[in-house]
């Protein structure tokens, strides 16, 4: 009997376009694991909404290995040692991953084929559209400015996307080892998994893409995709996802964001040590203002955009780009505190939090990552007139100003400020702060 290959999943929770998935089919008996790791599910910085959206989609997995006669083995403890022990009490002739980039994701990588004696660790590229390293700039290792990176990345080729396999055969010799790393979690915010990924991809594609150019930017419209969390679990084939959307004729603006999550992978892929570390230096020291600190997690500045944001974060563990451009602003450049700390608590907040996506994104904000740009500031309330006119966003995450008229609302006077006990703005000059 041919030896199992087994298929071990971490954020590639599908059966459709899935290659080494449908590779291992094909070639034989199949033992498809996924490992909760303590040492991942119990840090900080992963959201309780993105362990209940975990736990959605493992069930998920299962559900359609199950419909394909084979179904998910479930293994609790650290990852090398449970899937070591799996290998071996299955015999598995080759252990199957996807090729990851974080700094965390590759150490787990290394420690793993250096225990893996014997038995092959095969590394597929299938959480990008483009595997990261395929495009490089003339003389370099990794595109830093996203443009050009853009124009050959569309190009392609890409490759084509691979079907889900019709039937598993999975030996019965794995054992599950249950823990309780995602018990007791409270309902994801938005339901998880494969079979729910699709499904909102496909009311997006029929419903919001054509719109998505315009609308996209808007506080006061739902106007984005919102597979944030499906794409970082890879519920949905980011290469299926640009596929269908592409092929719309109206698609290619949201291909084109798409593609950012492609561009931070290759730049975290060249420079793991980019999800911490500055690409580029501070053009001057972060300051050190704990109290400015926590007003801006509470939604407690006084700047309505930024509360209203940070609100909406707390509430529904998700804010879309435009407000996370402007509180990452605020954060950096007006109260000049260090983007760190503002990764971290996004990393702890949201649904799709993703360390590529979310870190390059805080130093593209903060001037110290890719396309830096020294002058680049969002102001709360132009942001606010321009994106959401009729203050419908402001309203809705702060009750205390639902009354008063545009523009007031934008910036509320001192006496409508102290009537409501809504406080006054933690700073008036909102130009790159100075150091302390
Ligand atoms: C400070 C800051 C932190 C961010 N943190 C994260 C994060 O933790 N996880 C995350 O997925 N995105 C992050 N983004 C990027 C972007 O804000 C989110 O991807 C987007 O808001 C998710 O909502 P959506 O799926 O409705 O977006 P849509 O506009 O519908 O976009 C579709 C998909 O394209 C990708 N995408 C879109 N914009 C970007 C972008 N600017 N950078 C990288 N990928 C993008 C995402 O996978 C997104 O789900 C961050 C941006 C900033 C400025």
């Amino acid at each position: 009997m041919t030896r199992p290959a087994l298929v071990v999943f971490t954020r590639d929770l599908r059966v459709r376009d899935h290659p080494p998935l449908a590779e291992a089919a094909r070639a034989g008996p199949v033992v498809p694991l996924f490992v909760c790791d303590p040492a991942v599910l119990s840090s900080p910085l992963v959201a309780p909404a993105r362990r209940a959206y975990l736990r959605d989609a493992l069930g998920d997995l299962d559900a359609a290995l199950r419909a394909r006669g084979g179904r998910l083995v479930v293994r609790h403890g650290p990852f090398v040692d449970e899937v070591l022990a799996v290998a071996r009490a299955v015999d598995a002739e080759v252990i199957h991953l996807a090729r990851d980039h974080s700094p965390f994701a590759r150490d787990r990588e290394r420690a793993l084929r250096a225990a893996a004696a014997g038995i092959a660790v095969r590394t597929w590229d299938h959480l990008t559209v483009v595997p990261p390293g395929a495009l490089r700039p003339a003389g370099g290792e990794a595109f830093r400015v996203f443009t050009p990176y853009w124009r050959r990345w569309r190009e392609g080729p890409w490759r084509p996307v691979v079907g889900a396999p019709s039937r598993l055969v999975v030996p019965d010799t794995a054992a599950d080892r249950p823990g309780p790393e995602l018990a007791d979690l409270p309902l994801a915010p938005l339901p998880g998994g494969e079979r729910a990924a699709r499904d909102r991809l496909a009311r997006f594609l029929r419903r919001g893409l054509a719109r998505y150019a315009e609308t996209r930017d808007r506080l006061d419209a739902d106007g984005t995709s919102r597979l944030g969390a499906d794409l970082h679990f890879g519920c949905l084939s980011a290469l299926e996802v640009v596929r269908r959307a592409g092929a719309h004729p109206q698609g290619e603006a949201f291909v084109r964001q798409v593609c950012w999550r492609d561009f931070f992978t290759q730049v975290l892929a060249a420079d793991p040590s980019a999800a911490w570390r500055d690409l580029h230096p501070p053009r001057r020291p972060w300051r050190d203002d704990p109290a400015a600190f926590a007003a801006w997690r509470d939604g407690r500045t006084g700047h309505p955009l930024v509360d209203a944001a940070m609100r909406h974060l707390a509430a529904e563990a998700y804010l879309p780009n435009r407000a996370r451009l402007v509180v990452g602003s605020f954060l950096t450049r007006t109260l000049g505190l260090d983007w760190r700390r503002g990764a971290r608590h996004f990393l702890a907040r949201l649904v799709d939090g993703d360390v590529a996506n979310n870190n390059l994104g805080w130093q593209w904000v903060a001037g110290t990552g890719t396309d830096t740009n020294p002058h680049r500031v969002f102001s709360p309330r132009r942001q606010a007139e321009r994106f959401d006119p009729d203050g419908r966003y402001l309203r809705r995450w702060l009750p205390e100003l639902a009354d008063l008229k545009t523009p007031d609302l934008f910036d509320p006077p001192p006496l409508e400020r102290a009537r409501r006990g809504y406080p006054p703005p933690i700073v008036t000059d909102l130009r790159p702060r100075p150091p302390r």
